[in-house]
This record gives structure tokens, C-alpha cells and sequence, in this order.
């Protein structure tokens, strides 16, 4: 294993890996364990802990090469956007040696069990109690906007455990099995007929004494972490999916399609805006000089919010803590949607009320004006990203907390 932090040298490094590892005909399990124990598949992770203790960089390196050479990369989702870099940066050893493989080598399903009925933008006031009872954590409470629940053998939960404390100290963040008698799903149905949330209710539910991540009462530190994580990840699906031949991308294709059956409408939530022009010039309005107007702002914003992305992707390569670009990019993105949403909808006219078996694009304009809505919420509201703003980047007065 190499100690050099230099790019040609972690290029080759791997590149002979590869020679010598890949085999599109291996089964996905098999590419993934011989990918995870090699310590490439997160180089700039420690070396004991699935690693190589190379520059965050390095994981571009890795991504290109498996792109080129049409190699499946590490399983997308709950687990490894947020739980595993959480467990990382936070969890017991006894956790990490428990649970990172399996997430990295796609075994185990996660879902995020933080908002609460009366808990969103205000998530320290959060009502899901954790009891300690002996050997075990007993929880009672109810999470809601719970993607992917529905298909998830583990949850990042956070619950309080004193409530006679301020409410950012009395919370701990735990692991759930989410396989046990005490947790129920109920999935819920949205107005665009997706039904990627759900609602999950704890019974008396149990968790392992040391199934806690970070300190007991201290979780609300660790939650950040996660928050951050999901807004570093939010945008990262489409750059994830591989295109090979061979038996190892072809299971690889398949997880992606069972995995995208939950966020199919995801792109509909962005606005869809690569359809504005071709939908200008369809309705015949491309003479329309406010249309045109319209879709010209449409796509300068879509372009700002991109170089923004790269720009924050770079940082992050360059091992820099999230700057402002996240929440910057998340507004930009919100804006860009919303106003995709309405130049769709103006273009279409009464069209757009029609859904896929009436047609009008296939019923994607009616889409996304039913999924937009979302994408100003989803990770923190846009109010929330404002504040953030505000407070942190422009350094004006905090807002007033209860
Ligand atoms: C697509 C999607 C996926 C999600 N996935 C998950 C998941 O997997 N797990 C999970 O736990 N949660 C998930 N959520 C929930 C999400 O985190 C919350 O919906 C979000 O934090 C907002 O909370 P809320 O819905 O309770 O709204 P509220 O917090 O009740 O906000 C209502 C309105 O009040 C405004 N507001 C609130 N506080 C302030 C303030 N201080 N200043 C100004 N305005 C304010 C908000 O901006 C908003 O417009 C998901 C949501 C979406 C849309």
C-alpha cells in the first residue's frame, strides 16, 4: 500500500488493482467484498477502518477509474450517504466493526428516523422517548417522513433520554433494528402518487444498550453530522449508477432500478428543467417573448446551481468542512425547480392538469407540479437554509430560540 499523497501514483496504484481484481463476470458480492477489503473502495478512510488514509481527493480517482473500466461502485443509499460516515466519525468500535462492511458491501438497508409529527425544522423538540431497562434501550414515540422505512433492516434514530434537560442535551442517537415486533411502518401516499415516506411507530421497541452512537445525551452533535452528510449527498444519485456489461454491472443495474423505485419522481421534484426548451418550442410559444424570458432564467439558475455544486464537490475534495455552498445550492436548486414548475405549466397550458394516461409529456408536467413543493423542504426548509445563511455565513442576529 502506498504512503504518497501523489495523483498519478494513487492513479496507478489502482489502476493495477484493477488489472488484477476486476472481473465483470463476478458475482456484485463478490466484486464488492474483494473492492472493500482492498481499502479502495473508501481510500480516504483510516486503514483500519476499510481505508488507506489517502486525501478525500482519492475518491475521485477511484470513481473515474471504475467509471471507464464500467465497474459498479459502493451501494447507494441511507447506509452509506449518512449512516456509515456518521459511524465513522462518531460511532463505538464495537459499532464500526458491526455494521460499516455490511453497509459498504450493500448488505443491510438504513433509513433516517429523525422528524417527529411536532418535530421538523425544530428537531431538538423532538418527543420520541429511550428508556434504558437493563441490558436494553425501550423506545416509545412516533418519526414520520421516513424515506425508504419501508425496505430498511436498520434506522439512524435520534429519541430523547432526559427531558429534564435543555432540549439540545437531552438526546441521544441510536441504531434501531427496525425488524422487531415494537416498530411499526405505515407507508404514506402522496399527492403525486408516489409513496416513498412513510410513518414508523415505536412500541415499546428495543435497542442493545450500545447500540448508541456518540456519547449518551450528547446526540443532537452527532445529528449535525448526518445533516451535514445529507446535504453534502442530496445530489449525488444520478453520478452513481454503472454502466458496464457483465454479470457484477448487471446485478449492480438492478439494485439501482429496485433502489430508484422510491426517488423515480425525484427529477420531476427538481422541475425537470431540461424539458422547458424542448416544451417551448412543442406548444409553439418559442415566440412568446415572456416564455422565453422565463426559460432563459430557468436555465441560468440551473447552470449557477451546478457550477455552485462543482464547487462545493471540489472543496470536499480538496478536504475542506462544508462551506456555504450547501445551503446556497439548495436554495438555488428550490428556485430553479419552482420556476421550471411554472414555465412548464404556462407552456402547457390545461394540458398540464392531465396525468400519464392523458398524456402531455406523459404526464411529467402534472409531476412535477404535484413533487416541486418537496424539493424546498426535503433536508431543511428553504426558511431554514435562510437562516442558516443569515446567522452563519452573514453573521446577523440569531433568531430568537424557545
Ligand atoms: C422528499 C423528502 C424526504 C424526506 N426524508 C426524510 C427522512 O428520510 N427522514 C426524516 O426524518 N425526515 C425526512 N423528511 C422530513 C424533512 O426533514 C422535514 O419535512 C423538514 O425538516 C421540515 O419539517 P416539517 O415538515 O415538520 O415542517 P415545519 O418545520 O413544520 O415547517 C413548516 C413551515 O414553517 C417554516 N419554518 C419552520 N421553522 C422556521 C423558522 N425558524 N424560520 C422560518 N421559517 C420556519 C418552514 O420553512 C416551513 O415552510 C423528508 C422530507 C421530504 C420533503
Amino acid at each position: 500500500m502506498t504512503n504518497s499523497h501523489n495523483l498519478d501514483d494513487i492513479k496507478k496504484e489502482f489502476s493495477q488493482w484493477m488489472s488484477g481484481h476486476w472481473n465483470p463476470e463476478l458475482t456484485l458480492r463478490e466484486w464488492r467484498e474483494a473492492f472493500v477489503d482492498s481499502g479502495w473502495s473508501v481510500p480516504q478512510w483510516p486503514e483500519n477502518l476499510f481505508g488507506r488514509g489517502l486525501p478525500a481527493w482519492s475518491e475521485g480517482v477511484v470513481s473515474a477509474e471504475l467509471k471507464q473500466r464500467g465497474a459498479p461502485g459502493l451501494p447507494i443509499g441511507g447506509g452509506t450517504f449518512l449512516a456509515a460516515p456518521t459511524l465513522l466519525e462518531h460511532g463505538s468500535a464495537h459499532l464500526q466493526s458491526l455494521f460499516l462492511r455490511d453497509i459498504l458491501v450493500g448488505e443491510t438497508h438504513w433509513c433516517q428516523l429523525f422528524s417527529e409529527p411536532g418535530a421538523g425544522s425544530d428537531l431538538a423538540g423532538l418527543s420520541t422517548k429511550a428508556i434504558l431497562d437493563g441490558d436494553e434501550w425501550v423506545v416509545n414515540g412516533q418519526k414520520v417522513w421516513n424515506t425508504s422505512a419501508h425496505h430498511a433492516d436498520y434506522g439512524i434514530l435520534i429519541a430523547r433520554t432526559d427531558s429534564s434537560a435543555p432540549k439540545h442535551s437531552g438526546i441521544t442517537y441510536f441504531i434501531v433494528p427496525m425488524h422487531q415486533e415494537g416498530v411499526t411502518v405505515r407507508p404514506l401516499r402522496q399527492m403525486n402518487h408516489h409513496q416513498s415516506f412513510n410513518e414508523v411507530f415505536f412500541i415499546d421497541a428495543r435497542i442493545p444498550k450500545d447500540w448508541v452512537i456518540g456519547e449518551i445525551n450528547k446526540g443532537w452533535t452527532v445529528a449535525h453530522t448526518t445533516l451535514a452528510y445529507e446535504r453534502k449527498f442530496g445530489a449525488t444519485f444520478g453520478e452513481t449508477r454503472t454502466r458496464g456489461h457483465g454479470r457484477a454491472a448487471a446485478e449492480a443495474h438492478d439494485e439501482w432500478v429496485e433502489f430508484m423505485e422510491t426517488y423515480k419522481w425525484y427529477p420531476q421534484r427538481a422541475g425537470r428543467v431540461d424539458l422547458v426548451v424542448p416544451q417551448l418550442v412543442s406548444t409553439g410559444n418559442a415566440d412568446d417573448v415572456t416564455a422565453r424570458d422565463e426559460a432563459m432564467k430557468v436555465i441560468s439558475l440551473q447552470r449557477a446551481s451546478a457550477w455552485t455544486a462543482e464547487r462545493a464537490r471540489v472543496m470536499r475534495d480538496l478536504g475542506h468542512p462544508p462551506g456555504p455552498e450547501g445551503s446556497v445550492g439548495k436554495l438555488a436548486t428550490s428556485n430553479a425547480a419552482r420556476l421550471a414548475s411554472h414555465v412548464l405549466a404556462r407552456t402547457t397550458g390545461a394540458d398540464a392538469m392531465l396525468d400519464s394516461s392523458d398524456d402531455s409529456v406523459e404526464g411529467i408536467v402534472s409531476e412535477v407540479i404535484l413533487s416541486v413543493p418537496a424539493q424546498s423542504i426535503a433536508g431543511g426548509t428553504d426558511e431554514i437554509q435562510k437562516n442558516i445563511l443569515a446567522e452563519r455565513i452573514l453573521g446577523l442576529p440569531r433568531e430568537p430560540h424557545s
